[in-house]
């Protein structure tokens, strides 16, 4: 990776760290999971609503690493308004990029967080808020 592309993919992870989008409690959410990475200490909540097969919204609130908050932003974005088939296909690919398995598919800002497969205590921090995304969605009520 270049030089240049680090920087990017730096600037895109503290940015997504200082100002996390859809970072809200969900009042009326349809379910919700809280996920714990105790190696760093990160904690998160993910909500999610649910409209028939769709992600109506899906928000998150928690504390800990830039990685792990950044990742868990990034998600809410890359989810929202998809079909559950949609939303797995994309965790798919997310995890199959940090666990080192290649990149193919990952758009936007999602790319940053390819050099996380390099230093596996990182991406159980990349991972926290996709595994509560997931648990969510399992627990939700239709
Ligand atoms: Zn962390």
């Amino acid at each position: 990776m270049s030089a240049e592309l680090e920087e990017l993919y730096q600037s895109i992870i503290l940015d997504h760290n200082r100002r996390p989008q859809n970072f809200r409690v969900m009042e009326d959410a349809s379910g919700h999971a809280d996920g714990l990475n105790p190696l760093c200490g990160d904690q998160v909540t993910v909500w999610i609503k649910l409209d028939g097969d769709r992600v109506a919204d899906v928000s998150f609130q928690g504390q800990g690493c830039a990685i792990s908050k950044a990742s868990a932003s990034l998600m809410t974005q890359a989810v929202k308004g998809k079909t559950l088939a949609e939303t797995q296909a994309i965790f798919d690919r997310f995890h199959a990029m940090v666990t080192g398995q290649g990149a193919e598919g990952i758009t936007g800002g999602m790319k940053a967080l390819s050099g996380v497969s390099k230093f596996p205590l990182r991406v159980k921090c990349a991972s926290l808020g996709w595994h509560a995304m997931k648990a969510a969605l399992d627990n939700a009520a239709p």
